[in-house]
């Protein structure tokens, strides 16, 4: 039976409330509260027991027909929940909101909406990544991306061009996961974001001003960020139907403060995610992370996403890091402290949100309590900024919040002894009848003279006094014990004392839970008045591990303190990969990449797996290091500041589009040749390999060219086509290097060392031989490779000789031609035909 054709007026009136609700929640799954359960329904139900492998039952709602039901324990709601979110669903949780002992139907109301970008359940949100929920308006010139996470309380604001390519990536870069767009927003973009992707995307044309935001925003004056900051928070607010007085300021993301990477950028030097692997693992995020705190974790994850080019800013951080180098008992302690400190970021989330629990407050506590220390370990170490202490937050948690309590706030056991005399009376009161109760067991037995008798207490029945079998006929009536239960092994009574003491107890304990309860929400609001400094204690704390972190991964691995410099140089001796150099079983061979201001670009040749790619990555990772604030993996290093790098590297297809190999190489190097600056980085790889020889090299060759006159930034190029080498006479900036191998009995020996000049063969062959193909076919292609290089025609492409030893040996042709077809029957012809047919078929 559908929802839509149940006759409301026949119903219970809890189907009838059930329907009520759900009429405001059309395309949200609704957990309906009831008891210990959440109770799914009709169109619900069958959504979810699909979804989530469960039982789908009916509910006898006094209708001609069951209505599908299905259930979960409320319980462990939350994993039910966060696993529909994650398969792109909303979830509407309706509780129940009134004593559901009272008389009467129990009132129900939706607390909170569920989705992938409104989700205070950090258990299950990594605690490196943010969990950004965005809102995109379109104007004629740009986008408008507006991004907030409600677990930390920041959000973003920023405009890219008006592009559905560079939007969809800069999606990407950010890591949107829900959207909300006006009706109005392109359909052909909201598809792709949903099917390849699977990123949620909400409709809302809700722009309205909440008097509470306001002050978010009020430093922003373009209009547009407004409109596209409103829209954001508008349908936070109506979904999320809590408060949210945790968001911070509005950060507009200004890309000019940062160096430049698109998203394929960062994700071809694997910054933060390895894409062979398809792992957080081997990247330049995996080497880096030892920070103490998931605030550290995450904001090195920013800095890495987000390099500096300020000089003063990012010498900066290298005092710092050099300073808890220098001073590594400092150090050590700083980061024992920080060990110490929570999640507090999200933590005010969670306070502001109303869903902490005691647990949480109890972490708050502990995190401030080692804030005093750490602030003087910042003053020593001669640090910019210092943490609010919060004395007066550490002393209320610390006599009020008990630190044994549940997680659970409505179990009691939350308060500690002597934080309220009325809560400590009430307890009293409670603990005077528990005695009274267990005293009242041996005077019982006294009385009575059953030494067997027993008291005990079970839900359903209360307190009870319990004799076995074998002593019911000594029970007699004078007592005034009350028959109440039989059991296997004897009976159970009860007395006109026992439940009076009985209501006293459970009175008490209901009044203790309640208070309790009521005590720990006005400490929790009380904490709530320090959110904003916090907040900021959340990002000196975050910050501070990042850069102790950078001085403890640059001390273990022998990192050094690059030199900036304004005049465009490059000079890192002893260069190694560090992320390569850890994953290695053998010693990395360390290298120098030396770019002075006559040489923009280097040319790099050399064999197959000699390590081009990995020397041009090194110089992306090492610039990168460098203007995060962190030390270098080299002997030294003078390095200018990049405002962006830009890299063709890797044959991936584009995810975006869906374009060819070299449709993706053309667009990056597209990308790359228009947006590079003077002050960019540009990696090649073997540009120009997607298409055929004379093409590639061709492309190749004019895009050098126009990076050479045109963009003069500094770039580094591999290639297998040695014709390029030749530029270097036509160049003048551009400088041939190469990467060294040596021939060894037909084997070859890696050396992995950069030269200057060019290499003149590629040893493509016995690279295949290593990667064990056929010797069949490694023989034969020597075979075409010495009839290449003796043939006169060598210069021209291997695709063309390959073709002409082909057309030498066809048998076919060589029958063809010596057949006189005057001399042919018809018959002969027809038979000749068919046997050259199956010639070409073989
Ligand atoms: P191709 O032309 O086939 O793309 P390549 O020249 O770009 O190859 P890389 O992929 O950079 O070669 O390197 C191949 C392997 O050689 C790396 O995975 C690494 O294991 C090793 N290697 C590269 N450089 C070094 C080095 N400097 N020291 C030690 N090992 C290295």
């Amino acid at each position: 039976m559908e929802r839509k054709d149940v006759d409301r007026t026949k119903v219970s009136p809890m189907m009838r409330q059930y329907l009520e609700i759900k009429d405001n929640y059309e395309n949200i799954i609704l957990f309906f509260r009831l008891g210990d359960f959440y109770e799914m329904f009709f169109e619900d139900a069958i959504t979810v027991s699909h979804e989530l492998e469960l039982t789908l039952t009916g509910k006898n709602a006094s209708l001609d027909e069951r209505i599908p039901m299905c259930g979960v324990p409320f319980h462990a709601g939350n994993i039910y929940i966060d696993k529909l979110i994650e398969k792109g669903y909303r979830v509407a949780v309706c509780e129940q909101t009134s004593d559901p002992k009272a008389k009467g139907i129990v009132k129900r109301e939706v607390l909170e909406i569920v989705s992938r970008g409104i989700n205070m359940n950090t258990d299950s949100i990594s605690e490196t990544d943010s969990n950004f929920i965005g809102s995109i308006i379109s104007t004629p010139d740009n986008y408008i991306i507006s991004y907030a996470d409600i677990t930390t309380g920041k959000i973003f604001v920023t405009s890219i061009i008006n592009s559905k390519e560079t939007l969809i990536k800069e999606i990407l870069n950010i890591g949107l996961k829900e959207i909300i767009v006006l009706s109005n927003f392109d359909k052909w973009i909201i598809n792709k974001l949903k099917k390849e992707f699977n990123i949620c995307i909400y409709i809302s044309d809700t722009i309205d001003e909440i008097e509470q935001y306001k002050t978010l925003y009020q430093n922003i004056d373009d209009i547009r960020f407004i409109e596209c900051i409103k829209h954001l928070l508008c349908y936070l607010n109506n979904n999320s139907k809590r408060s949210l007085t945790h968001m911070q300021p509005v950060e507009v993301v200004n890309n000019s403060k940062y160096m430049h990477m698109d998203y394929n950028t960062k994700k071809n030097l694997e910054l933060v995610y390895n894409i062979s692997r398809n792992t957080k693992e081997y990247t330049l995020m995996w080497l880096l992370d030892k920070t103490k705190t998931a605030m550290g974790a995450r904001c090195l994850k920013n800095y890495i996403q987000y390099p500096l080019v300020d000089k003063e800013e990012i010498e900066y951080r290298y005092n710092i890091v050099s300073k808890l180098i220098f001073e590594f008992i400092k150090r050590e302690e700083l980061r024992d402290c920080l060990y110490e400190v929570y999640d507090v970021e999200r933590l005010c989330g969670k306070i502001s949100y109303g869903n902490a629990n005691a647990k949480d407050l109890l972490q708050l506590k502990n995190s401030i309590k080692v804030f005093p220390e750490i602030n003087a370990i910042l003053s020593d170490i001669g640090y910019n900024k210092h943490l609010f202490i919060l004395n007066e937050i550490y002393e209320l948690l610390e006599k009020s919040i008990d630190e044994n309590a549940p997680i659970t706030l409505k179990e009691g056991s939350l308060i500690k002894s002597g934080y309220s005399n009325e809560l400590d009376e009430l307890k009293k009161i409670r603990i005077g009848g528990k005695d009274f109760i267990a005293s009242l067991e041996n005077e019982e037995k006294e009385r009575t003279g059953i030494k067997n008798l027993k008291v005990g207490y079970n839900k359903v029945f209360g307190y009870y006094i319990e004799i076995p079998k074998g002593s019911i006929g000594l029970v007699k009536d004078e007592y005034g014990y009350e028959r109440k239960q039989t059991i296997a092994t004897g009976e159970r009574y009860i007395t006109p004392i026992l439940k009076e003491k009985e209501s006293l107890i459970l009175g008490a304990e209901e009044k203790i839970i309640n208070m309790e309860y009521e005590i720990f929400v006005t400490i929790r609001d009380e904490v709530k008045k320090y959110i904003k400094e916090l907040q900021k204690n959340s990002k000196i704390i975050a910050d501070i591990d990042v850069l102790s972190t950078f001085a403890v991964i640059s001390e273990e691995n022998n990192y050094i303190r690059p030199q900036l410099n304004n005049e465009n140089k490059v000079e890192i001796i002893g260069a190694r990969h560090p992320v390569v150099e850890k994953v290695l079983d053998k010693p990395f061979i360390d290298n120098d990449i030396i770019m002075n201001n006559d040489t923009s670009i280097l040319l790099i040749t050399g064999p197959n797996m000699a390590g081009k790619s990995t020397y041009m990555r090194m110089m992306a990772i090492i610039s990168i290091m460098a203007q995060i604030g962190c030390f270098v993996p080299c002997k030294s290093a003078l390095i200018p500041i990049f405002d962006g790098i830009y890299t063709r590297i890797g044959a991936s297809d584009d995810l975006v589009n869906g374009e060819s190999t070299f449709m993706v190489e053309m667009s990056e190097a597209n990308n790359a040749i228009s947006n590079a600056t003077k002050n960019s980085l540009i990696l090649f790889d073997e540009l120009g390999r997607g298409t055929a020889t004379y093409d590639g090299m061709a492309l190749a060759q004019s895009i050098l060219e126009y990076i050479h006159d045109e963009i003069g930034c500094k770039t580094i190029f591999s290639t297998h086509y040695h014709e390029l080498t030749a530029l270097e006479n036509d160049l003048t900036h551009l400088k041939n290097v190469h990467v060294s191998a040596e021939e060894n009995d037909g084997d070859i020996i890696f050396l992995h060392k950069i030269k200057e000049g060019a290499v003149d063969k590629s040893y493509g062959i016995y690279v295949a031989k290593l990667a064990n193909l056929p010797s069949k076919v490694i023989n034969r292609a020597g075979v075409i490779l010495n009839h290449y290089e003796s043939s006169p025609t060598s210069n021209i492409s291997t695709e063309k000789v390959i073709e002409k030893i082909i057309h030498e040996e066809s048998e076919v042709e060589i029958e063809l031609k010596n057949t006189n077809i005057m001399t042919l029957t018809p018959i002969d012809a027809l038979n000749l035909l068919y046997k050259l047919k199956e010639k070409i078929k073989k």
